[in-house]
């Protein structure tokens, strides 16, 4: 079951003037209902870019991008919220999480945003943080928490609204060694029991070698890695 796909998807920036860029220049790509892609890219190659487009943050110049089937690039920003609030989780090199909540409300407050109360809401909280081994940190603030554990934490807030896509730009570049493969550990037990579709940025060649498959980013276009 194809989840996301990507068609001919171009991007220019400074559009018309003197340092008119084109960074995407037709990127095909097709996601499946549980595949784990790695997507490597030398910096500046647009990467992020790429992620903002596949996540509806950010709108193509030409080509389209479709979840679950459903042709979202050319649509209102309003039905493009709508479909990420939805479908897509985002996680970065940095937690971004909220510093005065614990890591249990931290992955509430989505759900409870989009109307789940409060009990289930924290149950369901328990059961990824459960997932990623880090429920006994539950009531702890961001600040409390090792680097690797609150990384952990942003995944479970990621996926808190159950989306059918994860986009990772690089969840475990800000890592030593050590944690960093820790993290990655929990990442795909976390994809692989959800049966997530993962986009997932990295510049760690060993982590991109344990996923399903391997895109590069090569002027402007992906190819098989
Ligand atoms: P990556 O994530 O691979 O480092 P980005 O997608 O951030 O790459 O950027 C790709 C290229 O586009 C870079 O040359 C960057 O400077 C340029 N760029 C990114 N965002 C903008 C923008 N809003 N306006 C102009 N140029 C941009
Ligand atoms: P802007 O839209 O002006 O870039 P924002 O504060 O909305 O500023 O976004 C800051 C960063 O977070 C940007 O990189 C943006 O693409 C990203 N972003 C915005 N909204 C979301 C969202 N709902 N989920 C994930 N990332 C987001």
């Amino acid at each position: 079951e194809t989840v996301l796909q990507l068609k001919g998807v171009t991007k220019l920036y400074n559009k018309g003037l003197a340092g008119e860029i084109q960074v995407l220049r037709g990127v095909d790509l097709r996601l499946k209902a549980g595949e784990m892609v790695a997507l490597v890219a030398p910096s500046g190659a647009g990467k992020s870019t790429l992620l903002h487009i596949a996540g509806l943050l950010d709108t193509p110049d030409a080509g389209t991008v479709e979840i679950g089937g459903q042709q979202l690039s050319g649509k209102s920003d309003r039905q493009r919220t709508k479909a990420r609030r939805q479908d897509i989780g985002f996680v970065y090199q940095f937690h971004h999480l909220l510093p005065e909540f614990s890591a249990e409300e931290n992955i509430a407050l989505p759900q409870m945003a989009n109307g789940v109360s409060r009990g289930a809401a924290v149950a369901r909280g328990q059961a990824l943080l459960e997932t990623v081994g880090v429920a006994h940190r539950a009531g702890h603030r961001p600040a409390e928490l090792s680097g690797g554990e609150q990384q952990r934490v942003a995944f479970c807030r990621a996926l808190a609204n159950a989306p059918r896509i994860l986009l990772a730009d690089e969840p475990t570049g800000n890592l030593d060694p050590t944690t960093s493969d820790q993290v990655f550990d929990a990442l795909m037990t976390l994809v692989r029991e959800t049966g997530l579709a993962a986009l997932v940025a990295t510049h760690n060649m060993e982590l991109a070698a344990r996923m399903d498959r391997i895109v590069k980013l090569e002027n402007g276009v992906l190819v098989a890695g």
